[in-house]
């Protein structure tokens, strides 16, 4: 969806489709690089990260794997715990194996923090992470990033996987959201 379709929604373009699919480009080329003569298996997590994983995946010029999880993370409103329930597990088996996690944004980490201790307790080759956005909090974790797409501010945004309520991840572009729209 374009960003002229549901323009009173939007606050401001914070980042463009040209923008984000250059960056990919970008970031596909460092993984490449980083990774040849490996097999890969990308794992990206639900829902959020499936615009990156397809984008950031059709960069690339090599045969990737591609897997799935889906954690919920408890606690109350908007802030994460960082305490974890798998919903939906990875169908591979990744011992041995490099591990490339794809994420839609890391704000404090939590999450994270905890699914890669839960991935490397499975005895993989190696485990790392991708971003396409990261907030200024991710930095107090432990968690260490080795891809990211593009360090925003502090605020929430839409778009390109991310949803308020649901609504926005078919948007070609991160935005935020105008201020009506939280009711
Ligand atoms: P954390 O890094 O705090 O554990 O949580 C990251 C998750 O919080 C993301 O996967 C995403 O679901 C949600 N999140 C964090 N910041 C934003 C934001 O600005 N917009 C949206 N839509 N979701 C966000
Ligand atoms: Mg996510
Ligand atoms: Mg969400």
């Amino acid at each position: 969806m374009d960003p002229q379709h549901i323009d009173g929604d939007l606050e401001k373009v914070v980042l463009s489709e040209q923008e984000i699919q250059s960056r990919l480009a970008e970031m596909a080329a460092d993984i490449q690089r980083d990774y040849e003569g490996k097999d890969v298996l990308l794992v990206g997590v639900l829902k959020g990260a499936v615009m990156v994983m397809a984008d950031l995946s059709r960069h690339l010029s090599r045969h990737v794997e591609i897997d799935w999880m889906d954690v919920s993370s408890y606690g109350s409103g908007t802030r994460s715990s960082g305490v974890v329930r798998i919903i939906k597990d990875l169908d591979a088996d990744i011992s041995g194996r490099h591990v490339l996690v794809v994420e839609d944004i890391i704000d404090t980490g939590l999450t994270l923090s905890w699914l890669v201790s839960n991935l490397r307790s499975r005895g993989p080759a190696s485990v790392e992470i991708c971003t396409m956005l990261r907030k200024p909090e991710a930095a107090k974790t432990d968690v260490d990033v080795k891809y990211v797409g593009f360090d925003i501010p502090n605020s929430f945004v839409v778009g390109y996987g991310l949803d308020y309520a649901e609504r926005y991840r078919n948007l070609r572009v991160v935005a935020t959201l105008a201020p009506h729209m939280y009711s």
